[in-house]
């Protein structure tokens, strides 16, 4: 097994102060996949090289769930920058299953990537979008010599993606992707979607 660590207390740096049940998983020998439950508003590793990734919408100026969260931590210098992320077409900044990248302003992290998950009944391809939405964030967080970066459960909100789906997706387009990132986390607020997260890597990535 490639699982390396499991630790169930605050492990100080790496995820702010409520990371519990990290699990971290080889995927290289450069880099590792770490699962935790928390607050992603909370996390950082360095406070330079790292990045959150928002779950978006196309317009970009913020929104409920952790959309809402990222930019109440931030401060209203990240929906300025948001507007000034100049428009694909009228009203969409960053179309779905793309990422942008803004400063974190007021967060610990240096960085948000900003990124729309597909809406699972409505998109044509669910699956193929999503995992544009996870590729494209890694793309451009090495882009940005970004070096730790922090996802969320994309699209497993308001947007409706069955949790398995989308941990299958989550974590192969991780593991395809993620070289030249020395971390990669998710930062999982309920239970039930670390529960399916972790076992879907140790199915995944594990073994
Ligand atoms: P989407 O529109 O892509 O479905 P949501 O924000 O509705 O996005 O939900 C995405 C996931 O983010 C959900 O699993 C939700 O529980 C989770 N979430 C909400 N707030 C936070 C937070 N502060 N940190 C991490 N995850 C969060």
């Amino acid at each position: 097994s490639s699982i390396i660590r499991v630790s169930t207390m605050s492990a100080g740096a790496g995820s702010g102060d409520n990371n519990i049940g990290v699990v971290e998983f080889a995927l290289s020998s450069s880099c590792r996949l770490k699962i935790q439950k928390g607050d992603i508003t909370q996390w950082s590793v360095d406070g330079s090289s790292d990045a959150i990734v928002n779950a978006a919408n196309e317009r970009m100026l913020g929104g409920g769930g952790v959309d809402g969260a990222i930019h109440r931590a931030a401060g209203p210098e990240l929906k300025e920058a948001c507007y000034k992320v100049p428009e694909d077409r009228p009203g969409v900044r960053c179309p779905t299953g793309e990422a942008r990248i803004t400063p974190g302003f007021r967060l610990a992290a240096s960085h948000v990537i900003h990124t729309v998950g597909p809406i699972y009944d409505v998109d044509k391809s669910p699956e193929a979008s999503l995992k544009n939405a996870y590729r494209n964030s890694l793309v451009v967080a090495k882009e940005k010599n970004i070096q730790y970066i922090a996802f969320p459960a994309i699209s497993c909100g308001v947007y409706g993606y069955p949790y398995d789906k989308a941990a299958s997706v989550a974590i192969s387009t991780v593991k395809e992707f993620a070289n030249g990132l020395k971390e990669v986390y998710f930062v999982l607020f309920s239970d039930d979607i670390y529960d399916v997260w972790l076992e879907k890597a140790k199915v995944l990535v594990g073994n």
